[in-house]
């Protein structure tokens, strides 16, 4: 019997077949959990359906987490749909491009207020809607990236959207613990995918990552995945508030994710 076993869950985050959203569904549903997902436009309506049909997913729709209206409606009709959530997964950030190359200084008002927005803010508009559903408890993990806690070259304002998304993690987990819902992060290490491409120099930082990790290489999505799994299941059960680095062991050595 799977860890999800009799869970339902909600991936948030599928862009298409190399997004770390799709290496959580794939242990989620190996796990034994019912999965619902949003795409955000009908661009992705395309490459996310078939996806999350050969799922057997019970709830597909769109979203875009920016908009307070389709926020409520999507979470009204997951309500409609299973009547109660185990667990959701958020793995979706945003950045402009050009903010997320040269100097952090340079960053705009704009650029600054979409970045935290979107990838920050957006998580804790989803745990006020998602937790009402979780009256049985639950668990939620979001997607952090070590640029929250350290400067890396290019990552600019995106690591500042990191460290409020850390921080929101462990308010999160003490507002809801009560409730018997757990929050936490996954920190991951660098894995090709639509978003990472927006960042400068992304191959360098991969390949310094790779390095200085001590396992010497870079994790997959797959190993995302599967520790978001046991995050999200009852094998976690005491575990709440924590960033949860995947990153094979980077960020306790002495390598240096810089460009030189
Ligand atoms: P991805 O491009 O596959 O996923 C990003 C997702 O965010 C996409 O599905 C996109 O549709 C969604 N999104 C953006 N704006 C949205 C909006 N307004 N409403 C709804 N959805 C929106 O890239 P990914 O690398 O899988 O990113 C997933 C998460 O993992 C992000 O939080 C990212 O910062 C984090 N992360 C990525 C890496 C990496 O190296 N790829 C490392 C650590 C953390």
């Amino acid at each position: 019997m799977g860890i999800l076993e009799g869970k339902k869950g909600l991936i948030l985050g599928v862009a298409n077949d190399k997004s770390i959203a799709w290496g959580v569904t794939q242990a989620c549903k190996r796990e034994g959990a019912e999965l619902g997902f949003n795409y955000l436009g009908e661009m992705l309506e395309k490459r996310v359906r078939p996806l999350a049909e050969s799922m057997d997913a019970t709830l597909i729709e769109p979203l875009d987490v920016s908009d307070d209206a389709q926020m409520d409606g999507f979470f009204e009709m997951v309500e409609k749909k299973w009547g109660k959530l185990d667990f959701l997964v958020h793995s979706i950030a945003f950045a402009n491009k050009d903010a997320l190359k040269g100097n952090f200084r340079d960053t705009s008002r704009a650029d600054f207020q979409l970045a935290l927005d979107i990838s920050a803010y957006s998580f804790i508009a989803c745990a006020q809607r998602a937790s009402k559903l979780m009256s049985e408890g639950g668990s939620m993990v979001t997607m952090s990236y070590l640029g929250a806690v350290r400067a890396v070259p290019n990552y600019n304002v995106m690591g500042v959207a990191k460290a409020a998304l850390e921080a929101s993690t462990r308010y999160l987990a003490q507002d809801l613990g009560r409730d018997g819902i757990r929050v936490n992060a996954v920190s991951a290490g660098p894995i090709r995918t639509l978003a990472a491409s927006a960042v400068g120099d992304f191959r360098k930082l991969m390949d310094k990552s790779a390095r200085g990790s001590m396992l010497g290489r870079n994790v997959s999505q797959e190993e995302v995945g599967n520790t978001t799994a046991y995050l999200l299941s009852d094998m976690a059960s005491g575990v709440s508030g924590e960033v949860h680095y995947v990153d094979n062991g980077f960020h306790v050595g002495a390598g240096d994710p810089g460009i030189e």
